[in-house]
């Protein structure tokens, strides 16, 4: 559960309320004063709203492991152990990589260590 997920709903709902106090302010009050206050609440959630949702790709729930692999299933893996094993398949598939560079073969330990980490990741 990250911040953005905890505070949304929360925030989401004090705007919704400040738009409907607006709407209703401006069918039942002349008073403008009051309407600017609503209004200068209303900015502030959504300003909050916005900031938030600058986040991390992870936090905008836009990162690999919410578009690519939960995709495939069930997760076996937390979203930072997802990370993490992301992180470790790369460095074993950039080392197989250099082999195949060099013109030589991709030692068979390598190939199959590279392979596991690809399964984990779902790649
Ligand atoms: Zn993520």
């Amino acid at each position: 559960m990250t911040l953005y997920d905890t505070l949304e709903p929360h925030l989401e709902d004090l705007l919704n309320r400040a738009r409907a106090a607006l709407l209703w302010l401006d069918a039942h009050s002349p008073d403008s004063h009051q309407v600017d206050y609503i209004q200068g609440i209303a900015d502030a959630y959504s300003h909050v709203l916005g900031q938030l949702g600058l986040g991390t790709p992870c936090d905008r729930r836009e990162c690999t492991y919410y578009t690519h692999y939960l995709a495939y299933g069930p997760p076996a893996l937390s979203h930072d152990q997802f990370h993490a094993a992301e992180r470790q398949c790369e460095r074993m598939q950039q080392l197989a990589q250099s082999y195949l560079d060099a013109g030589r073969d991709v030692p068979p330990n390598i190939e199959r260590i590279t392979r596991t980490w690809e399964n984990k990741v779902r790649a």
